[in-house]
């Protein structure tokens, strides 16, 4: 799970970690009050969406030339103007794909004096079951270009959590940034009120882009990209209170509603399958046999007829969606269990593509035989193959 930039801010500040003053905002007046509570006579204002590149970012509604996604204003009457010309329009980054985001909420800060920009993140390192820091000299805007171009001036090294953020770590830390005496103390300081946020709160992706010297030689986290591990947010219920709807797929919020794990994909076969491995199987299979799979969904273990409705509801809400693979494999949940309820949810739903079946398991020859009976057009499968072949091939037919 993600949260917005003035949210991460205030988690991070809890832990000691240096940010500037800053007020949220869903409206001008809002943002002029946060400006006058401020004070200047630099104020910085900030789309609040979760995606990066905001400062490079365009407008959808505005000129071409207009400013970007993060502005600095110099008066109160600016703060105002740019919050007007922000809200409710919808900003285009790298990040977020040309149909870009809608701004429903800025960030009112106090403008920083920049002397450098740098650049830092905390990630899990999974091959290594360690915690990565990735640092480098080169932060702000063109950090993607700096990976690309020079990448030997980004530097990495791991904190074993066993043991902890170090007096070396930080030290290693000062020594990728190339900050000595004063700097180096506090940066390292930074570090370790970083890696403490990032271990206690579980969160899966720390990014400051940029981590600044200010012109009185202090550190500062001028940006914060915090993301969650969403397996570990029963234990934060304070965070799980940060999450913004607005910001997530609508099909993928109604999922987790029913406890599903949908994602949405580019292709044009909805795929059902219980267990997240035959789920990914499935989908390897239908880009085999020559088709993309328009969503990840696995339904889980206690398949019931209400999943199976809500299942075959999200997947068709999905307009390129020409076929539909259910592939069920019947463990711990009976196949004739499984047919009863694709059959009352394709009775509810009144499937108009393709729709083929594929069950294995317990009860097996008992689920078929519900289906074949079914009097409904669902096309029957003998294994994972036979059924990707089967949906490519009707799917076909029906363009
Ligand atoms: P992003 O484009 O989504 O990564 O948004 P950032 O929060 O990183 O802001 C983009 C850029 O705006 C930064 O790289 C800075 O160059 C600039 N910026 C942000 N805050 C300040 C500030 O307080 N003072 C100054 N001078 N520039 C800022
Ligand atoms: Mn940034």
């Amino acid at each position: 799970m993600n949260i917005h930039e003035y949210q991460a801010k205030a988690v991070l500040k809890q832990f000691g970690v240096p940010v500037s003053k800053g007020v949220v905002a869903f409206t001008p007046e809002e943002a002029r009050k946060a400006a006058e509570e401020l004070g200047g006579p630099l104020w910085v204002v900030k789309s609040q969406i979760h995606a990066g590149g905001r400062g490079k970012g365009k407008f959808k509604e505005l000129p071409e030339d207009a400013a970007g996604g993060v502005r600095l204003a110099r008066s109160i009457d600016e703060v105002e103007a740019n919050a007007k010309d922000m809200l409710g329009n919808v900003l285009v980054t790298h990040q977020t794909g040309p149909e870009g985001k809608q701004v429903n909420r800025l960030y009112i800060e106090d403008g920083t004096d920049i002397a450098d920009e740098l650049y830092l993140s905390i990630l899990v390192d999974r091959e290594t079951s360690q915690v990565a820091f990735v640092a480098s000299t080169e932060g702000g805007m063109d950090i993607e270009a700096v990976a690309e171009e020079t990448p030997e001036k980004i530097i990495t090294f791991s904190v074993d959590p066993a043991i902890g953020f170090m007096p070396l770590h930080g030290r290693k830390l000062a020594k990728a940034l190339k900050l000595e005496g004063d700097l180096a103390k506090q940066v390292a300081k930074v570090g370790a009120a970083l890696y403490k946020a990032f271990t206690e709160k579980d969160m899966a992706l720390l990014e400051i882009n940029p981590l600044v010297v200010t012109s009185d030689k202090q550190i500062r986290c001028l940006d914060a990209k915090v993301g969650f591990d969403s397996n570990a947010l029963y234990r934060h219920p304070d965070i799980m209170e940060l999450r913004d709807l607005d910001e997530e797929d609508p099909a993928e919020v109604e999922a987790s509603k029913y406890d599903l794990s949908y994602v949405k994909l580019d292709g044009s076969i909805g795929c059902m399958v219980n267990g997240a491995g035959l789920a990914m199987a499935t989908m390897d299979i239908i880009k085999l046999y020559g088709e993309e799979p328009a969503n990840f969904l696995d339904v889980g273990g206690g398949a019931t007829k209400e999943k199976v409705t809500e299942a075959f509801k999200i997947i068709l809400s999905d307009p390129s969606v020409q076929g539909i693979l259910v592939n069920i494999f019947g463990g711990i949940m009976r196949c004739d269990v499984i047919a009863d309820g694709v059959i009352a949810a394709a009775r509810e739903m009144d499937i108009k593509v393709p729709l083929v079946v594929r069950l294995e398991g317990t009860n097996v020859e008992k689920g078929k035989e519900l289906l074949s009976q079914s009097g409904l057009a669902i096309i029957p499968a003998d294994n994972l193959a036979d059924a990707a072949e089967k949906i490519v091939a009707a799917v076909k037919e029906a363009a």
